[in-house]
């Protein structure tokens, strides 16, 4: 069907897209047998390629057996399983695992587990939630407003939650001159400490942040002793850590789980896109036993809920996901794959006059562009220098995420990379050839 004749409601009104017919290993194919390298995996969810034997007979052998079933009434074998599985490689506490369809939900649900936890143990005063600027959490009401990204936010200000949002952790950009890492981190980490102080020290329920943060800033790790300061914050004023892998968790970073990198465990984990790894929509929650036993000896009932929660095709294919992730060992391999990444990203853009950046972790990398590499001096948002190389490097045939900077003028325009973890070196030479290009068209 022509794009004029559909009914379909795109994200972009006007644009004329083409139709996939078709995916096999790293690689999207359009109806006019195009091949496009994912170098993205859509928004960092393709971990395993589009064509993964496993995850497609798992899904089918579901069906067959059991396509629904009303979390109301029964539980699930896949269910169960994979929330073994999640738990056995959890950090720290974690102890049950909440299925949901996405991200958005996932993020959804924690803040409402956040404050049901609160007043069920006896604190409903606290009300507070604290999250970052330039952060994204997920576009429902909830999340939105978590979410500290500006633009994201601005036409739907009225409708938002009142949340605090205080500095990312976002080295390159906000470090002062001449501040080690380490002072940086624990300045910024310092700034949920006065928050919380300015709140009211017994009135705040969570804290949410990206261990790494993907779409608004791409690809930013915290520096050193960051999430360890924060994680003392919060147990020092009874204050739940919410960390949100969406999008960096499920190996993507080279760590089953990101914040397995700073050695620091969260209270409640979201993950959703690389867990049904674009096979299936599902996301999850994981919370502490703490938590979950506060509810289960208070009201008992948590309440929240989805008709589609724990839903077993989404969960038998988020088992054969991670199924794939630990037997083929593919998480040790995205650490090996991202350095290779990494060395390939630097040979190329190090010296481009207009590369400020190149950073992140495993397979989860970022550029940021600036007008001027001396001063970091973003380009001039009006430019669209984001939707110019999105449309670039399409037309090279590569998938990547970039993003535009802010119009304060603090952050420059950057893209994402996220590519499968079973791209070879080769396939990855081939993604940073085909970027290259899409820059040189562009800038
Ligand atoms: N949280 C983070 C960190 C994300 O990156 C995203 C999506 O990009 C979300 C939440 C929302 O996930 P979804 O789009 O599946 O609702």
């Amino acid at each position: 069907m022509s794009q004029t004749q559909s009914h379909v409601f795109p994200r972009h009104c006007n644009a004329s897209l083409p139709t996939a017919v078709g995916g096999d290993g790293c690689y999207l194919i359009d109806a006019d047998g195009k091949r496009y390298f994912d170098g993205s995996g859509g928004a960092a969810v393709s971990c395993l390629g589009h064509s993964n034997a496993r995850v497609r007979d798992a899904i089918k052998a579901q069906v067959d057996q059991l396509a629904f079933a009303h979390t109301g009434f029964f539980t699930s074998d896949p269910a169960e399983q994979l929330a073994d599985l999640l738990i056995e490689n959890a950090p720290g506490e974690l102890d049950r695992v909440y299925f949901v369809s996405g991200g958005s939900e996932a993020v959804e649900s924690a803040i409402k587990l956040a404050r049901q936890y609160h007043v069920e143990n006896g604190e409903p005063q606290r009300r507070h939630l604290i999250a970052r600027r330039q952060s994204y959490h997920g576009n429902t009401i909830g999340a939105l407003s978590a979410g500290g990204n500006a633009w994201r936010r601005q036409q739907f200000a009225p409708l938002l939650l009142d949340m605090s949002h205080i500095a990312p952790c976002y080295e390159y950009a906000e470090a002062a001159e001449g501040e080690t890492p380490e002072a940086y981190g624990q300045r910024v980490a310092n700034e949920l400490e006065a928050e919380i102080q300015r709140l009211g020290e017994d009135s705040v329920i969570a804290f949410i942040a990206e261990p790494v943060v993907g779409a608004t800033l791409g690809a930013v790790p915290s520096v050193p002793g960051y999430f360890k300061r924060v994680r003392e914050i919060c147990d020092r004023y009874g204050v739940l850590l919410i960390l949100d892998e969406v999008m960096c968790g499920m190996g993507r970073t080279g760590h089953l789980f990101a914040c397995d990198a700073d050695d620091v465990a969260p209270d409640i984990l979201c993950i959703a896109k690389g867990l049904g790894a674009g096979y299936q929509p599902i996301g999850a929650m994981l919370c502490s036993r703490a938590i979950y036993d506060t509810i289960a000896q208070g009201t008992g009932f948590f309440q929240h809920g989805h008709t589609y929660i724990g839903h077993p095709v989404a969960a038998a294919a988020g088992l054969a996901v991670v199924s794939e992730l630990l037997e083929r060992d593919l998480v040790p391999q995205v650490q090996a794959r991202g350095a290779y990444l990494h060395s390939a990203l630097t040979a190329r853009f190090a010296q481009h006059a207009h590369i400020g950046d190149i950073r992140g972790r495993g397979l989860f990398r970022g550029l940021e562009f600036v007008a001027d590499r001396q001063t970091k001096t973003p380009f001039d948002p009006a430019l669209g220098l984001a939707g110019k190389l999105t449309k670039a490097a399409f037309a090279e045939g590569l998938i990547c995420y970039p993003m535009p900077g802010t119009r304060d003028g603090r952050h420059g325009d950057h893209v994402l990379l996220a590519p499968p973890f079973i791209a070879t070196e080769t396939e990855l030479d081939e993604m940073v050839d085909r970027l290259s290009r899409a820059v040189d068209t562009v800038m």
